[in-house]
Formats: structure tokens, sequence, C-alpha cells
């Protein structure tokens, strides 16, 4: 997250990040601290309030051994454990100190070894109640284990810990604090005095606790701050003797606070504050804070029952953390079946998709999504509008290669997205084949998160006193960060969630395609099958048509005068019925050889073919003194020639055919529409009863009987299947007694620039 303060330019705030707090060499005044030199014990450092602790200024410390100050009788006790590398064997120790006279001083005494390999003894005064923090420790430990015992879900154990620890510390305030992947952080349970402003819920920026103070944290696990407004005392002399640098002071408890820290305190109204890092693999997981509104001092045997119990119970909250984590997987594993489910129940899988519309949004946690299938959208929840995602997806397509791709802050790789950003700042993508696309779309986080600061603002610089000062931001007024143009981030479940999903699309996808391959494959099949029973028709069926026509012929020549009237008429029925079976025939090969695998298009002339059909209609026409009117100029289009001239011939010849009293006037025109040439032949015949209009295309559809008007009804089935070849469309318009116009047209350029296009 980008916390650039406004009023701070990047070198400020770099100066400030390398700003050292663990070098500061000033400590708390609540102890004492003494550097000591191994092996002899000798003071090199000591702070500056020994006097008032001691009776002993600083200046006469630096040289004396830790015996002349200490009652000797425990320094044989304290040496043993000072030989040992791990000092926590003697820590935390009581220790009695000489103050002036013959009094006497008790402490909490605890020693650890900096980088610099000197021993730091840091003293604190010990409390009189000494077994309270075995009991308390005691009671901590047992409330808690009953109670976690009975929570599952991760908020509900983080409000037992903070209870707890609340209840025997005695704090005014605990908070439980997590960070996010990002540093930026939240309070996600909180134990309170009634009357104090709930932080619960709240975010904080990543600036509130800076880089280095993280790093504390994770070093020292448990720190406190018994008076927010006590004046830090300094280490005398202020660097180490030995190497005349400042003390490094990382581990140390009663290091002090930074300024900018405490301010932030005193900002908050704390007096006294005690805070426990949660570690997870070495990583500051989150923070149990603990304020107070005035000084307050917690023994360091209960702080470290405290630590102790942070470490144990974080062990519990991670696995907290893994149900919920597992219980949220399982969550979208189960959205996903039903997905699945729905999509393979459904006719295409985007109806599927959306049968149940919380699904297709609850798989990513998102507040829109929009399908994108063959160029049309559907679209769930709160999206940008089509026309914005048609460039999105165009986006999509040139510049991202992941089948799956996420960003929480589209507008800084994509700026047409900042216009929609309160909708769609976060974006998850997936490609499921070209240019088809599922996404799922999150606001800007500042529509949904409470800021508990504002994070460009945390740090003021201050430069009246001629050097750069910072100190953190005056207002704790609850705040709508400006995190501009991104979303809360997509959760690994989530994405892993979409990934199984375009896994279980793309099966199905695929699936359909084989079985689109297979219908296909059955549609080839039939009609080779159909071209076999062409090859049938012409040859094997007119054979013995053949010689029933011969036979019939001969039988009339030979024994023609034997046979009367009747007979004769007989042989001519017989004659008749073989020649419409003959013509029937042609008909059906006619149209089982218009297929467009075999058809040849290339630029036709319509005027050159329109006359060849006129030709072949010349003796009807003559015959009938029908009037033709064709348009001046007639376009030249790509088609088959041949198949285009027997359009015209069956549509003009059925106009001659169903002719009514009048003369046949038949007229052609064409003209030009956006992509396609649209014709039409219109007559003076006796039209057709509109509820037919569909029909009389279907094959051996006829509306009158052989008697009537002569035909095999394959005309108009055979004109459909040409127009079909040339991916057109063919109707007719018309009223009974009013004649009738047929239509069709044929796309620009033809049926090949259409398959190019496609
Ligand atoms: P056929 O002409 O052999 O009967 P068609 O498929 O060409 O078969 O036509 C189907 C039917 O549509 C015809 O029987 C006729 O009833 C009707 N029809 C076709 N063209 C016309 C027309 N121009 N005017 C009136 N009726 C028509």
């Amino acid at each position: 997250m980008n916390t650039i303060n406004a009023q701070l330019d990047n070198t400020d705030l770099l100066v400030f990040e390398r700003k050292p707090i663990h070098n500061s060499g000033q400590i708390q005044p609540y102890g004492v601290v003494l550097v000591l030199q191994e092996p002899n014990l000798k003071v090199l450092q000591v702070s500056t309030n020994s006097s008032t602790i001691f009776g002993i200024p600083p200046e006469e410390m630096l040289g004396k051994s830790l015996e002349e100050i200490l009652d000797p009788f425990q320094m044989e006790r304290l040496e043993i454990g000072l030989r040992q590398d791990n000092l926590d064997f003697i820590n935390p120790t009581k220790i009695w100190a000489r103050k002036q006279g013959d009094d006497y001083v008790i402490f909490d005494g605890v020693f650890h070894r900096n980088t610099e390999g000197v021993l730091i003894l840091e003293l604190e005064p010990a409390t009189s109640q000494e077994n309270i923090p075995f009991l308390s420790f005691y009671h901590l430990a047992r409330a808690s284990i009953n109670q976690l015992q009975e929570t599952s879900s991760l908020r509900d154990f983080c409000q037992i810990i903070v209870q707890e620890v609340r209840k025997v510390t005695g704090f005014d305030r605990v908070m439980l604090y997590k960070f996010d992947d990002d540093n930026h952080g939240a309070v996600i349970a909180e134990e309170k005095l009634a009357h104090l402003e709930s932080y619960l819920d709240l975010h904080y920026p990543a600036s509130d606790i800076p880089k280095q103070a993280r790093k504390l944290f994770s070093s020292n696990w448990i720190r406190i701050i018994p008076d927010t407004k006590a004046q830090p005392v300094e280490l005398y002399p202020l660097n180490n003797p030995i190497n005349d640098r400042p003390l490094d002071l990382t581990n140390s408890i009663l290091r002090s606070a930074s300024p900018c820290h405490l301010e932030y305190l005193h900002n908050m109204g704390v007096g006294a504050s005690l805070t426990i890092s949660l570690i997870e693999d070495g990583k500051l997981w989150g923070l149990i804070a603990c304020h107070h509104l005035t000084p307050k001092y917690v023994s360091y045997e209960l702080r470290k029952a405290c630590e102790f119990l942070g470490r144990v119970i974080f062990s519990e909250i991670s696995n907290r953390e893994e149900t919920e984590d597992y219980d949220y997987r399982v969550k979208l594993d189960y959205i996903r079946s039903q997905l699945v489910n729905d999509m393979a129940q459904s006719d295409n899988f985007v109806s599927g998709l959306i049968k149940n519309e919380a699904n297709l949004l609850n798989l990513a946690d998102a507040r829109g999504a929009a399908v994108c299938f063959n160029g049309n959208w559907t679209l769930l929840g709160e999206t940008p509008a089509e026309e914005d995602l048609n460039f999105l997806v165009q986006w999509l397509y040139k510049s991202i290669d992941e089948e799956v791709f996420t960003t929480d802050s589209l507008a800084k790789i994509y700026p047409d997205a900042d216009q929609y950003k309160n909708i769609a700042s976060g974006l998850v993508a997936m490609a499921i084949s070209r240019r088809n696309y599922l996404l799922w779309f999150r606001p800007e986080v500042i529509q949904t998160v409470n800021w508990g600061g504002d994070p460009n603002n945390a740090y003021e610089a201050d430069r009246s006193q001629g050097e750069l000062q910072l100190s953190p931001r005056k207002s704790f007024e609850l705040w709508k960060e400006t995190v501009r143009l991104t979303s809360l981030p997509w959760k690994q479940v989530e994405i892993n969630a979409v990934k199984e999903l375009r896994k279980a699309i793309v099966n199905i996808v695929l699936r359909k395609a084989d079985e689109l391959a297979l219908l296909a494959s059955d549609l080839q099949r039939s009609n080779a099958e159909l071209k076999r029973f062409a090859y049938v028709a012409s040859h094997d069926l007119q054979e013995p048509l053949n010689h029933v026509s011969n036979y019939v012929q001969l039988l009339e020549m030979r024994y023609g005068d034997r046979l009367d009237e009747d007979a004769k008429d007989f042989i001519g029925f017989a004659v008749e019925g073989v020649s419409l079976m003959q013509t029937l025939i042609d008909d059906v090969l006619a149209y089982s050889k218009v297929d467009s695998q075999v058809s040849q298009f290339e630029l036709t002339e319509v005027k050159v073919s329109l006359e060849q059909a006129l030709t072949n209609l010349q003796k009807r026409i003559r015959e009938s003194k029908a009037r033709i009117i064709i348009q001046d100029s007639l376009p030249t289009i790509m088609a088959d020639k041949t198949q285009l001239m027997q359009l015209f011939q069956n549509l003009i010849g059925n106009a001659i055919k169903f002719r009514s009293a009048a003369t046949p006037e038949i007229e052609i025109k064409a003209e030009r529409k956006e992509d396609e040439w649209l014709f039409s032949v219109k007559d003076n015949a006796i039209g057709i009863d509109p509820q037919f209009s569909d029909r009389i295309f279907v094959i051996f559809q006829r509306l009158h009987t052989r008697d009537e008007y002569p035909g095999t009804g394959m005309g108009l089935a055979i004109c459909k299947k040409i127009i079909e070849c040339h991916r057109g469309r063919i109707w007719v318009e018309s009223e009974l007694g009013k004649g009738s116009t047929f239509y069709f047209t044929i796309p620009v350029g033809g049926r090949e620039r259409d398959r190019r296009n496609r």
C-alpha cells in the first residue's frame, strides 16, 4: 500500500524509516540499566537515574564491579548463571542492591548480551505481590484453554484472549490487532472500559507501525511503557566506551519508546501500554495491545506469563486460522461443485453459471461478475457497462497471457478503469478461450473499509526547529482513507477456486465441441447417404422405369389395334404415371445436387443467370404472353451461376404456372442493403394464403392437385436449398387473389466473405 504522506516527500520518509530507535541511548526511568564488561563484571555504562535509585551518581558507578554494588551473598549464584550461554536460566532473578548506608532495594533483574557482546543488566523495582503472577497465569491459562475449546471461529477465539488478558492485567483497553499481507492491519477483538470509544474493526495503515518498530516487535515479544509521560533517562556515558558507538538496545526491556510512538500514544490518551507480539514463522502476525488511561506497571513475571500465553495461544490462533481458511476453502469447493453441476445440466454452460446468481459472485467473494461468450455478455451484480467491458476484454486479450489474471488495482495498469473504480478496482479475469472471458469485480476499498486514521498523513514534518522532526498525526477521528484505486486483495483460496472452475468450464466447453463434432459427422454421413440416394435415383430407379415405359409403349405399338378404348386409356395412364415418376426423380436429383460442397461460388452477373432462365422458359412465356419487367441494372455477386439460374427459373416458372385470368406480369428487382442484396420476384398470379407461406418451401408440399396445376412440390424446396447454400434467406409475401412477391437475400461478397468473417 502506498502511504506516502501528502505533506512529506519521499526523502523525508526514507530519512525517518532509517532513523534508528533501538540505539537512542535512552531508557524509561522506572528501572536502571547497567552495562557490564565480562568476565570481571565492571560497569561500562549506567543510566543516569542511578543516583535516585542507588544514591550513587553515575560517574561514580563507572569502573565499579557488580560485587561492589550488589549484596555479595548472591554473587556466586549470579556468576554460575552467567556462565551459561542461555541466560533464560537466571532470568528473571531477584537482586538485592545496597542503597546508601545499610538500606537494600530489591529488584527483578534481567540479563542479556547484545550484538556487541556486552552484558546488559536491567533492574526493575520488584513488586511485593510475589505469588500473584503465578496465580494469574494459572487463571489465565485455565480460563482460556477451557473456553477456547468451545470456540471454532478465529474471531470468537481472539475475543476470549483479550477478555482474559484484560481480566488478569487490569488494563483499560485490550485489543488484538492482526496484520494483513500488505502490513496494514485491523483490530479484530477488543475489551475495554464501557465509556471508551471502540476501535473494533478499524483498519490501520501500515505507516502507523513503521518498519523498524515492526522489526523490534518481532525480536522483543513483550514491550511495556508503564508511563508514557515519564521523562526518559540517558546512559552515562552516552556511547559504549569500548567502541565509542551508541549501544545496541534492541533487546532491552527498559529501552525508551521512540518519541513518535509516545506522541501517538498521547494522542490516543494512553498513559501506559503493554504490547505482546504474536509471531508466526518469524513474521509478525499481530499484536495484543493493552492500553491504560493512567500510568500502570505490570511486573516482569506477569509480563512473562502474558508472553508465554501469547505463544501458547498463538499456536491455537494459527490452528483456528487454518481451520478458517480450510472452512472457507470447503465452502468455495461446495459452491464450485454446484456451479459445475448446474453447467452440466444446462444446454449451455453460461445459463448454468448464472442459474444461481449468488454462487458465481460468492466463488470469488465479488460484488459483480460478467460472462462474455461468443460476443454476448451476461452480467451479474455491480459491473461496468457492456461497452466498457468490450474494451476491457480487448485489452485483456492483447496484453494478458495468464489463464487466470488477478489485480487489486486495475486502473493502475489499465487507466480506462479509473472511471469505474467504484465497481471494478479489483478484477479476476478467467480466459476460457479466444475472447471468451469470465470476470469478477470488487469495488475500491474505500467503499468497504473503516479506517482508523489517515494513512496519508500518519506523520507530519515539522521543520520549525531547523532540523526535520516527524510527529504522528494529531487526529484519531474515524476517517475514510483514500487508498485510491485499490480493492481488497483477492485471497489465494479464491484464486484457486477460480482456477478450478476454469478447468471444469474448459472440460464442458470441450465436451460440447465434441458433441458438435459428432453432430457434424452425423450430418456429413446423412449428406453422403443423400448423395448415394441421388445416384440410386438417377441410375437404378430410372432403369426399371425405362423398362416399364418401353414395354408399355411396345404393348401399344404391337397390340394397339387389338385393344379396346378402355385398354388404350389404361396404357395412357401408365405412360402418364411413368412420366410423372420421371419428373419426380429429376426433381429429387436436382434437389440433391444443390450442395454447398460442390457449388462453385464466383463473381456472377445476375443479369446473365436471369436471361438464361428466361431462355429456358421462353416457350411458356410466349404461350402465356407473360410480360417480364427487369430492373435496369442488376448487380454482380458472389454466387453459383447455375444455381442462381435455377432459382430464377423456378420462381418465374411458378409465376406463369399459377397465373390468374389476367396476363402474367412479372417484375424482378434487386436492392442493396447494408451487407446483403435483397432480390424480389413479383407476380400478379393467384396469390397464396399467408398461413401457407412457410409450408410451400417444404419438400413435396403443394397447395393444389395435379389436375389443377401440374408439378411435384419440389420447386420452392430447391429454391430454399439454393439460398441456404448462399447463406441468404427466402420468404414470400402474398394474399389470395392479389399476387405474390418472393424475396431472397444473398450476402454482399457472397458466401466466401461471409465465411471469412465468422
Ligand atoms: P409445384 O410448383 O411443383 O407445385 P413448388 O414448390 O414450386 O411446387 O410450389 C409449391 C406450392 O406453392 C405450389 O403448389 C403453389 O400452390 C404455391 N405457389 C408457388 N409459387 C406460386 C405463385 N407464384 N403463386 C401462387 N402460388 C404459388
